[in-house]
């Protein structure tokens, strides 16, 4: 636990940085707040709001409905691909944008269950967030499959604590790749590879990781994933999820909301559903353009400002605020928890307290915006692209003055 570092250096460290010209390109309001809450809803970037401003006044108003055959129709799967290249390590005709993360991870459940209709159980972990949770419970009732529950170690789910209960009957395991709690990085290629051992699929959530630490869902084997684009993707408030699903599986899966967006042919509107022979079966209804331009120019930032550089300043921002609370606050009583090696968390740091939820309630009137998740825990999110040195130091340092009052 060394010294901890002076606002100068912070002022240096920002100077350096080969990211700092980013936080310019979003729109950041008159308030001088620190923002530690870009793991929920990212900030909007400036491309977005013209971007928007074009598609509602020239797409919209002057083409009208004449636009979908323009491009709107292709956005969910351009964009997708998009993203496929530039975040989760996807090659093109694997990923489409759509609807919620919850709605696709239900799609991505009956799908792995149609997958293995001769497997009984679905295995997630209790720490798991609440929607996966939840929809585990409903789609295996649904499918009268059983759910088996996993207590993870301390930092999420590992090789280890799968083991001993994958089994004949396990027909997929649901994990989370950045735990939303402790922000611990799950190991993708080794758990997947256990869970092929085991002759199941293995079904990863990304919400907590897309655009901030890389994944590669194609190098790791992985069968199906979802994650949100209003997190570290800045694509805004419900903006639509991605939506992976492994090139091999395509053929032969099904989804249960099949709509007319999924046909082969969407126009057609005949007596019966053909899925269409492309990714496109996994959408269901008319997509969300605005929502999907925000996706796009989210996407298109993280790419320009290189995933990798994003990482190494998320790990650099994250260890500069793990080495703040334990020289600061570890004396007044508040403990790390998430992990202590950068490699093995994403880019939010948890620090925990006793009286968590009243101080979060004092840093918010301060100007200070982190989360505070049940029953002691304060979540400090750093996004890489907006967040500055500068501004971690500063809300630490008002962290420590509201805990020591
Ligand atoms: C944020 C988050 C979600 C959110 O799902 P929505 O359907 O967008 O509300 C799901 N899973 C995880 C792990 C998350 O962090």
């Amino acid at each position: 636990m060394g010294e901890a570092p002076d606002r100068d250096e912070m002022l240096r460290l920002d100077k350096a940085d080969p990211l700092r010209e980013f936080r310019d390109r979003f729109a950041i309001g008159p308030d001088p707040l620190t923002y530690f809450d870009g793991n929920s809803l990212g900030r909007p970037p400036k491309a977005t709001l013209e971007r928007l401003r074009t598609v509602l006044e020239e797409e919209w108003a002057d083409r009208l409905i004449r636009a979908w055959t323009d491009g709107w129709m292709n956005l969910p799967t351009e964009v997708g691909d998009r993203l496929g290249a530039t975040v989760i390590g996807a090659a093109p005709g694997q990923t489409v944008l759509a609807d919620s993360t919850s709605v696709n991870l239900f799609k991505v459940l009956h799908a792995a269950a149609t997958l293995r209709p001769d497997r009984s159980e679905i295995v997630i972990d209790d720490a798991n967030f609440p929607t996966d949770r939840y929809l585990v419970s409903a789609v295996a009732e649904q499918r009268g499959l059983t759910v088996r529950w996993i207590t993870p170690p301390d930092f999420g789910v590992t090789a280890e604590s799968l083991e001993p209960v994958l089994s004949p009957d396990t027909a997929m395991v649901v994990v989370c790749h950045a735990d939303y709690r402790t922000a611990a990085l799950a190991d993708v290629a080794g758990i997947t590879g256990l869970v092929h051992d085991a002759g199941a699929l293995a079904v990863w959530d990304l919400c907590h990781s897309a655009g901030v630490a890389p994944v590669e869902l194609d190098a790791a084997r992985a069968d199906f994933a979802v994650g949100c684009t209003y997190k570290y993707l800045n694509a805004g408030p419900g903006a639509p999820a991605f939506l992976y699903v492994a090139a091999r599986h395509l053929a032969s899966v099904r989804q249960p909301i099949e709509g007319w967006f999924g046909a082969e042919d969407v126009f057609a509107m005949g007596p019966t559903y053909e899925p269409a022979t492309s990714m496109r079966r996994m959408l269901s209804g008319t997509p969300n353009v605005l929502g999907l331009v925000a996706v796009d120019e989210g996407v298109r930032l993280v790419a320009e400002a290189g995933l990798d550089r994003i990482r190494a300043k998320g790990m650099a921002l994250t260890s500069l605020v793990t080495d703040l609370v334990d020289a600061w606050l570890d004396p007044l009583g508040a403990r790390i928890a998430s992990p202590r090696e950068p490699e093995a968390r994403g880019s939010h740091v948890t620090v925990r307290h006793p009286e968590a939820r009243a101080i979060t309630d004092r840093l918010i009137a301060s100007g200070v915006i982190p989360d505070f998740r049940n029953p002691d825990l304060i979540r400090l999110g750093l996004s890489p692209l907006t967040t500055s040195y500068a501004e971690a130091w500063d809300g630490l340092h008002t962290l420590r003055g509201i805990i020591a009052a």
